[in-house]
């Protein structure tokens, strides 16, 4: 079988796309569990208030529970809300709570509002004994400050398309952003990836939005590409990644194929960068 030595620095990755319903959480869960079967240690920071990572994580998130708000807001270390996710004792999770909603107007009158998180995260990782191999951070679907904190926290932004209509539409607005990021808050970030997602195979549509989006991005593109499924889209309602829920499905199957290239891809890039 495939071994992987995960002894390299801490990789960051902030999920990303402004357009909602598009991916970003099944990907980040998904990846994350996938990578855990794979022996990393992951943690997924769900920065969406709807919480829906938390959900599929299986992973307790009422309004009572420390979350990643008590973090950003009142400077809680991150420590103290990480939960282990029931499914593997690999992958753990930073929840988030209804409270979170609230976050993205707090934070416009703190101070360092733009680094919250990035001063959260490098304070665990630089106190815990327990070293990650990833951090998957999932944003919502705005460009606001939470979406600022994940991409100021973050070495790689992953962008999850959806292959149908308009699917490059808005994605130099986000690349604009970036732009920004890079210039005045996190030189670090780049896009180091991208996945095509609910690809369905028996329409022309999905094929020429697959090519253009590789046309345009030949070096970040993954080869592997999502498939749509229904047991994708059933595992959060049973609190499960479809890692757990179904393993030996197409879903599954193309994740974790998914996360062995996402590995791969940084193993080759070091290996090229000793030479
Ligand atoms: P976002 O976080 O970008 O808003 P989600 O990850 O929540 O998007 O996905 C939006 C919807 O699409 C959800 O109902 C999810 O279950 C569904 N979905 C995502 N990926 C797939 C897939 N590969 N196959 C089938 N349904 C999917
Ligand atoms: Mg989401």
């Amino acid at each position: 079988g495939i071994s992987f030595d995960f002894t390299g620095d801490t990789r960051v990755l902030t999920i990303s796309n402004q357009k909602g319903g598009v991916g970003k959480t099944t990907t980040t869960v998904n990846m994350a569990a996938a990578l855990a079967s794979l022996g990393a240690r992951v943690l997924v920071i769900d920065l969406d208030p709807q919480g829906n990572a938390s959900t599929a994580l299986g992973v307790p998130h009422t309004a009572g529970i420390p979350s990643i708000y008590d973090v950003l807001i009142d400077e809680f270390p991150l420590a103290d809300i990480i939960q282990t996710s029931p499914e593997s004792p690999n992958l753990f999770c930073a929840p988030s709570t209804i409270h979170l909603a609230g976050a993205e107007i707090e934070l416009v009158s703190q101070v360092a509002r733009e680094h919250r998180l990035r001063t959260a995260l490098e304070e665990y990782l630089a106190t815990t004994e327990d070293r990650l191999d990833f951090v998957l951070i999932d944003c919502p679907p705005s460009l606001g400050l939470l979406t600022i904190n994940a991409f100021t926290a973050a070495g790689e932004l992953m962008i999850p398309i959806q292959c149908e209509y308009y699917a490059l539409e808005g994605l130099s607005q986000l690349l604009g952003s970036i732009r920004m990021i890079q210039k005045h808050l996190n030189p670090a970030l780049h896009l180091s990836t991208i996945l095509l997602t609910m690809y369905d195979g028996r329409t022309r549509l999905a094929q020429q939005v697959a090519d253009e989006v590789r046309a345009h991005f030949p070096n970040e593109v993954l080869h592997t590409v999502i498939p749509r499924s229904v047991r994708v889209s059933e595992a959060p309602s049973f609190g499960q990644t479809v890692i757990a829920y179904d393993g030996q499905s197409v879903g599954a199957v193309s994740y974790r194929e998914a996360a062995v290239e996402l590995v791969h891809r940084q193993q080759s890039a070091t290996k090229e960068g000793a030479l």
